[in-house]
């Protein structure tokens, strides 16, 4: 394992409100003890360090959360324990999510100079009334302005735009990603607005308070989305995820192509040598489970080959790369990672492409990636490594797309 590539994410748990979507793991608190969360990430990730000696550190992601909250100090020392710790790639992409209100925007200058160089923005919207109803802590204009600085500060900028609110419609879609496009940023997140169990919009849309765009207007605007972003030179590489040529997020690309993280700080998931980590979710649990074993650590669970397969399956055909599927079933001894006969069908139907044993979705496939993964995992692996052609196609569910409002990247 030495000299093996390693990601690192760090999740800093507070918020200054909670928005009415979120089922991140975000607390609010009215006073938080920055120099003991320090001394809590320092101690966590040094155990983290102590379990994967000798790999090379190729990205830091701070999420959260709103890590913009976080002492630019704090992510200073946490930056220098992590290099300390690992060797650092040459080219270490260092990724934190923003805010974009004014004393966060305040603060991207030491941020710069703690060694942040990817800078991931939650702007959100761009008008006033969707921000109100996104229950969101900054203005229009505010998230204008943090652009702008956050421009000059960081090499590396993207921006999150959340669409298919109610009322959302082409047209209006349309303006504010060409405004989007034409801020000169590499990179874009663009999540539509799904409605998550235990979030405030749920109970809302139980009472009849809201209705969500239906799924086949939520269909069009991705289909709108990616003929745009394409058009502009920045196409998807992943669902929701738009960039040029090299500006693709390095350490989200470690997670979709299922190499190993480290996960630190409340809530935090981690990938180590073949076992799932994850770290206690309530801000008081982690510290007092950290004084208690050294570590924030709640559940560490060794990973079947069948499931880690299934797991490196679901987070690649993310990818518009797609998989080798070969290559991910020899790599985690099986017979076979996917049932070849349903895939030709699907091949035969235009939502899936394939190579050889390589596999991508189509952008038809992408709007019905869930119904994709249940038709082709395989089921029982001796019955499956019989590959190979069939020609009928198979019914296909209307679109329904299978894409998340999230932008934590812990995930
Ligand atoms: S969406 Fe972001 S800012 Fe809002 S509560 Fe969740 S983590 Fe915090």
């Amino acid at each position: 394992m030495t000299g093996q590539s390693l990601a690192l994410y760090v999740h800093w748990p507070f918020c200054v409100s909670k928005c009415p979507y979120c089922d991140f793991n975000s607390h609010v608190r009215a006073t938080i003890d920055q120099d003991a969360w320090r001394d809590a990430l320092l101690a966590d990730l040094a155990h983290e360090a102590a379990l994967l000696p000798g790999r090379r550190l190729t990205s830091i992601f701070f999420g959260g959360g709103t890590p913009s909250l976080m002492n630019p100090g704090t992510v200073d020392a946490v930056i220098e324990a992590a290099c300390t710790h690992w060797a650092a790639a040459e080219s270490i992409e260092i990724t934190l999510e923003a805010n974009p209100n004014s004393v966060e925007a305040a603060r991207f200058a030491d941020l710069a100079i703690a060694g942040v160089n990817r800078l991931s923005l939650g702007l959100q919207s761009f008008d006033d009334t969707a921000l109100a109803f996104l229950g969101r802590a900054h203005s229009g204009r505010e998230g204008f302005a943090a652009l702008e600085i956050a421009q000059k500060r960081f090499r590396r900028v993207s921006f999150d735009l959340i669409y298919a609110l109610p009322g959302d419609s082409e047209a209006s879609w349309s303006a504010t990603l060409g405004q989007a496009l034409s801020l000169g940023t590499r990179h874009l997140s663009l999540y539509q607005l799904t409605i998550e169990p235990g979030t405030r919009f749920a109970a809302l849309h139980a009472a009849g308070k809201f209705e969500p765009l239906d799924s086949d207007a939520s269909a069009a605007l991705y289909e709108l989305t990616d003929a745009m972003t394409a058009q502009a030179g920045l196409p998807s590489y992943e669902i929701s995820n738009h960039a040029r040529c090299g500006q693709e997020s390095r350490h989200n690309l470690t997670y979709w192509r299922y190499g190993d993280y480290a996960g630190v700080g409340p809530g935090a998931h981690g990938r180590r040598l073949g076992m799932r980590t994850a770290r206690h979710k309530k801000p008081e649990n982690f510290l007092s489970g950290l004084r208690r074993n050294g570590h924030g650590i709640a559940e560490e669970e060794k990973l079947s080959p069948i499931e880690a397969a299934d797991e490196a399956l679901v987070m690649g055909l993310r990818l518009r790369e797609g998989i080798d599927a070969d290559a991910i079933a020899a790599r985690f001894e099986r017979p076979a990672l996917v049932d070849w006969r349903r895939v030709d069908r699907l091949v035969l139907s235009g939502h899936l492409q394939r190579n050889g044993g390589c596999i991508a979705l189509t952008p038809s496939g992408r709007l019905v990636l869930d119904h994709i993964l249940g038709e082709i995992a395989v089921r029982d692996p001796k019955a499956s490594a019989v590959a190979r052609p069939l020609p009928v196609a198979p019914p296909v569910p209307a679109p329904k797309p299978a894409l998340a409002a999230a932008s934590s990247s812990s995930p």
